[in-house]
Order: C-alpha cells, then sequence, then structure tokens
C-alpha cells in the first residue's frame, strides 16, 4: 500500500505545484522578463481558453489516479522498496528517463506524421497553441494514457534483472511531472541549461508554435540524431 499511497501523492503534489504556477502565469506577472514568448495572447482571452480546456484535464487526472492506483496493485511484485545504494538508484532511474523518453519521442512523432493519428488524437493537444503549465495534461485520453506504457516498458526492463528500485521509481515520477509542467509554461527553464543534452521549455513550446519537429519531450538527442530538430529562430 506504501507504494500506491506515496505514488498518488507524488502525482498530487506535482498537481498542486502545477496549479500554483499555472495561477502565477495566468494572473500575475512575477515571469514576465523569462518568458518565451513575446506575443502571448492577452490573458483574459488565454484564460477563457484554458478553462475551456479543464473539463478533459480533469478528466484525464482522474483516470490517470485510478489508472495507477489498479496498475501498482498489480505490479507490486516488481518493486524493492530497500534503498539499495546510490548506484542502483541512478541506474534504474536513468534506465526508465530513457526508455520512457525514447517511447514518447516515438509516439509523439508518429502522431504528427501519420494523418489519421494527428487528426483524431494528437491535434487536441494541440490546440492549446499557447500552452500553460497544465495543458501538458490537455490531450486526448488515449493519448495521455499512453504517455505513461513507456514507463511501464521501463520498469519490466529493469525487473528482467532484478527489482525496480522504487525510489528511482518515484524520483522519476516526480521529475516527470514537474519537466511537463515546465515545458508547457512558456517560462525559459532555469535548469536543463546545466545538463547537457536535456531540452529546456524553449524546445516543446517551438514545437507548440510549429506543430512540427522537435518531438523529444526530455532528451534532446533524440531530435538530433534523428534529423527532427527545428532550427532555431533568427
Ligand atoms: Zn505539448
Ligand atoms: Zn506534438
Amino acid at each position: 500500500m506504501t507504494l500506491i499511497l506515496v505514488t498518488l501523492g507524488i502525482l498530487t503534489a506535482g498537481l498542486l505545484f502545477g496549479l500554483v504556477y499555472n495561477y502565477l502565469l495566468m494572473y500575475t506577472d512575477v515571469f514576465k522578463n523569462i518568458k518565451i514568448r513575446s506575443t502571448q495572447l492577452d490573458k483574459p482571452l488565454s484564460r477563457t481558453e484554458f478553462f475551456k480546456r479543464l473539463p478533459l484535464i480533469g478528466f484525464n487526472i482522474l483516470s490517470l489516479y485510478v489508472l495507477s492506483f489498479f496498475g501498482l496493485w498489480m505490479g507490486q511484485g516488481l518493486f524493492d522498496m530497500q534503498w539499495a545504494g546510490i548506484g542502483i538508484f541512478v541506474l534504474h532511474f536513468l534506465v526508465i528517463l530513457v526508455v520512457d523518453d525514447l517511447m514518447f519521442y516515438i509516439i509523439h512523432r508518429s502522431m504528427h506524421e501519420n494523418k489519421f493519428l494527428h487528426q483524431k488524437i494528437h491535434s487536441l493537444h494541440h490546440q492549446a497553441s499557447q500552452p500553460f503549465p497544465l495543458d501538458f495534461i490537455y490531450a486526448h485520453p488515449i493519448e495521455w494514457l499512453s504517455g505513461y506504457a513507456g514507463a511501464l516498458v521501463g520498469v519490466i526492463l529493469i525487473f528482467i534483472f532484478s527489482p525496480v528500485n522504487v525510489w528511482a521509481f518515484w524520483t522519476w515520477a516526480l521529475f516527470r511531472s514537474l519537466h511537463e509542467l515546465d515545458i508547457h509554461s512558456g517560462v525559459r527553464s532555469i535548469v536543463s541549461k546545466y545538463i547537457p543534452l536535456m531540452a529546456g521549455a524553449e524546445h516543446h513550446d517551438f514545437h507548440h508554435q510549429r506543430s512540427k519537429g522537435n518531438y523529444a519531450s526530455t532528451l534532446i538527442f533524440w531530435d538530433l540524431i534523428l534529423g527532427t530538430m527545428l532550427k532555431k529562430k533568427a
């Protein structure tokens, strides 16, 4: 039960942080000097647009809680709840991160290159052309839930060799939520510029503006090696 409660607690903490961040961007100018978009929609209009997206965001949050609850209930045996040392922690964290990120890239790119998938599923997420942080949850429910398939594959891959260190999983879950909030914020990333090959908010923000290229979420090298990196604006 600890696994489920802590994981849902981490998801909730990420959402609460997102709520505060969203509020600050919608109603204040505290991030005015580090905003990426110079042509952002005026606030009343962008707020109205965002509120229209809230019902789907709410539905997706609920789906994630239900799916996480039952998924973790069934998958409790995959995890080692003990601290297994820094080496195992880092290794398991990186495996989940890289596998999840590669799957995100593949699914995301497919949703742009396949017309049917784009029109029926992914175009919904792109209705937020100038997203707020919580817009990372504004996606077709199929896309939203498929976004967590990569973590499942990563966990199963690790389990082939040994139980998954739960601290690595929890750290990844927190990192994933905060990173998604960051790349949809329209505010320049502070942390990512110090981490080599990590995509900041500018990378995904540019994707939302162009709706083509820059398909990676966290690791910029998927776009670099697979030739989908967008050229920076002049
Ligand atoms: Zn997005
Ligand atoms: Zn996209």
